[in-house]
């Protein structure tokens, strides 16, 4: 009977993943976390963006006999999972701010009756009397905390709300069972959640955080905004985020693509909460699938068809990178993510990490800590924007994870290298800094040796300093190529004060022979070592033998229906669902139920109207 009982689960599995989701294979981590939940146990998945957390917990949800509560820290996040669930026949709901207490009332009255399998609800709610009511006369299986990183001081989203949950937990009378998911977790992070979270003996599974199919690549272009605009202008039937450090940064480049002619629109905190929102869901909807914004966007952004993320300013660390530069390509496709790198952006940075002096909440020592902690950050992120080997590499090996020292898949695995002798340049640099009582940072260094001539270098009489000007024929960028080399490879260090001085270290003395790579396009290039510039652009959208014609036709398609719908398009067939149907070509409706994403639902609902469409023009 047991045995019968767990078969039949075996098969209920991937009948729900076919049924409803039009899939027929897991991917990797999702069948182990599903069953160990299944077995009664929490969990703590720990994939990156696109992975499939989502199908770890509605999965279960539908399989357990009672209700399964998730909690997501973003509306609009509850609002595209919730529709794409009855898209696919999946009775859900969302519990949040942007209903009316009307509509709260009657959904909670409709949850009551058992109406849905699976309800979202914003961690700000949990603890609300009518909620708690609620909770106590239902039959709570489990408890899904999406984007669990939030929990943690540690991580660059913590939410207080999200503390809210483990009360909740405690309230109940009988405890469900808790699963966590989360695509940025570094093992302090991973070590807080499962810690505050009160998590159980869990079931980790982290599946690795490389996400191959996107092309990283660190642009050192002079003008930032030309290169944008060529990027937008050889891609524009794509979409893609542009991300900036500054609203007067959105504001500028926004403009410049609009006067351009491109569908494009922008975000950011100083923009009303309807300008907001109709311009997300421009971006959303592919009316405008162009979005130019701050950090302040892209939480929560389920649009699954971002086909690049280029950073106009470097992030203040790997994670926001990580996360930002992740929400290109979740469908799985090829997707680019490009960073336009520039001095100027460690200075912009430096600068918010120390008006988060002002912030009153936390006390002195915490707040030296934290600042302390995002200077460090900061370093080693300014560190990828300037390092010359794999990219890819680099981000891994951050999160804690090993590459293959080269991926073929970003700008410097694909830019030729040469390798060049330092030790002069570096022996100078080392001696400046001795010579100058390790007392000042980068810039003050590289002025002396360059012999520069400006007020600072005067102010300190470093002109006065034995190595003054004896690297005055090597250029700017070369220098502090060399000076992150030697903090990258532990030949100096930066202190992580205000002041960032540089200080030796054991290894200083040791560089007798030393070599770096450097570009070898940059030899010729001009002053401004625009880095990469002469790289070959990447093709990324590999179309195959596929019908170019008919996926247009199909996109269409989709379009018309979502406007009908009032649906994003992505909600109603990923581009990779469409791209399946003209390689697999469904003449009926039995074939349709083969392409990739296709469940009995939408098969139902639309598989007509896309069957005509390929007889049409296959
Ligand atoms: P995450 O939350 O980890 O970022 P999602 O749950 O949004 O990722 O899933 C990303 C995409 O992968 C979605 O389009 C989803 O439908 C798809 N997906 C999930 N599981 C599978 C699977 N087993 N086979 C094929 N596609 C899948
Ligand atoms: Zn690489």
């Amino acid at each position: 009977m047991q045995i019968d009982k767990m078969m039949d689960r075996i098969e209920d599995k991937y009948v729900i993943l076919d049924q409803y989701f039009g899939y027929a294979q897991f991917r990797e981590g999702q069948e182990e976390l599903i069953d160990s939940i299944m077995s009664g146990n929490d969990a703590f998945g720990i994939m990156p963006t696109g992975a499939g957390k989502s199908m770890c917990f509605q999965i279960p949800a539908l399989m357990l006999p009672g209700v399964t509560l998730v909690i997501s820290p973003l509306i609009s996040l509850m609002k595209d999972q919730v529709r794409a669930l009855n898209e696919a026949g999946v009775h859900a709901a969302f519990f949040n701010s942007s209903l009316s207490s009307v509509q709260y009332l009657k959904a909670l009255e409709l949850a009551k009756q058992g109406k849905y399998k699976i309800i979202y609800v914003a961690p700000e709610r949990l603890l609300l009397d009518n909620f708690i009511e609620f909770a106590k006369c239902v039959d709570i299986s489990m408890i899904s905390v999406d984007e669990a990183h939030c929990v943690s001081q540690w991580g660059q989203d913590f939410r207080p709300s999200y503390l809210k949950i483990m009360e909740f937990v405690d309230r109940l009378d009988n405890r469900p069972i808790i699963s966590a998911f989360t695509a940025t977790a570094t093992k302090a992070v991973m070590e807080d959640v499962i810690s505050v979270l009160h998590l159980n003996h869990p079931k980790v599974v982290a599946t690795g955080f490389d996400r191959n199919n996107l092309f990283y690549s660190v642009k050192n272009p002079s003008d930032k905004m030309a290169e944008v605009e060529n990027y937008v202008k050889e891609n524009s039937d794509k979409s893609g985020i542009i991300y900036c450090a500054t609203r007067k940064s959105v504001e500028e480049v926004c403009l410049n693509l609009q006067r351009d002619g491109y569908p494009v629109t922008r975000y950011h905190a100083g923009l009303s909460d309807n300008e907001r929102r109709q311009n997300q869901d421009d971006f959303i909807y592919d009316v405008k699938p162009i979005m130019v914004a701050t950090n302040a966007f892209g939480m929560g952004i389920d649009k699954s068809n971002v086909r690049y993320v280029i950073h106009y300013n470097m992030p203040k660390d790997i994670e926001s990178y990580y996360q930002e530069a992740g929400r290109a390509g979740r469908d799985g496709e090829e997707s680019e993510c490009m960073l336009l790198y520039a001095p100027k952006d460690v200075r912009l940075n430096e600068f918010f990490i120390e008006s988060n002096r002002d912030n009153e909440e936390l006390d002195s020592e915490t707040l030296e800590l934290i600042i302390a902690r995002d200077r460090e950050r900061l370093k080693i992120m300014t560190f990828y924007c300037n390092t010359n080997e794999c990219l890819r590499d680099y981000i891994l090996r951050y999160f804690g994870e090993y590459g293959s020292n080269f991926c073929g898949k970003c700008s410097n695995c694909l830019t030729e290298f040469e390798t060049t002798d330092i030790t002069d340049i570096a022996q100078t640099i080392v001696g400046c800094v001795e010579a100058s009582r390790q007392r000042y940072g980068m810039t003050v260094v590289i002025d002396t040796v360059h012999g520069a001539n400006n007020i600072k270098v005067r102010q300190y009489k470093m002109d006065q300093n034995e190595y003054y000007g004896k690297l005055e024929h090597i250029p700017i960028f070369r220098l502090r190529q060399v000076m992150n080399f030697l903090m990258l490879n532990g030949y100096l260090f930066l202190t992580n004060d205000e002041y960032a001085i540089l200080r030796l270290t054991g290894k200083s003395h040791e560089i007798h022979e030393l070599t770096m790579k450097v570009a070898k396009e940059r030899e010729t290039s001009s002053k401004s070592g625009s880095k990469n510039s002469t790289k070959k652009s990447k093709k990324l959208e590999d179309m195959g033998d596929i019908n170019f014609e008919l996926f247009e036709a199909l996109r269409a398609l989709r379009m018309e229906i979502a406007r009908e719908e009032h649906m994003p398009p992505y909600i109603i067939f990923s581009d990779k669902s469409l791209k399946d149907m003209c390689i697999k070509l469904p003449m009926n409706t039995e074939e349709f139920l083969g392409v990739s994403g296709v469940g009995q639902n939408k098969c139902d609902k639309y598989g007509e109207k896309f069957i005509k469409v390929i007889q049409l023009k296959a």
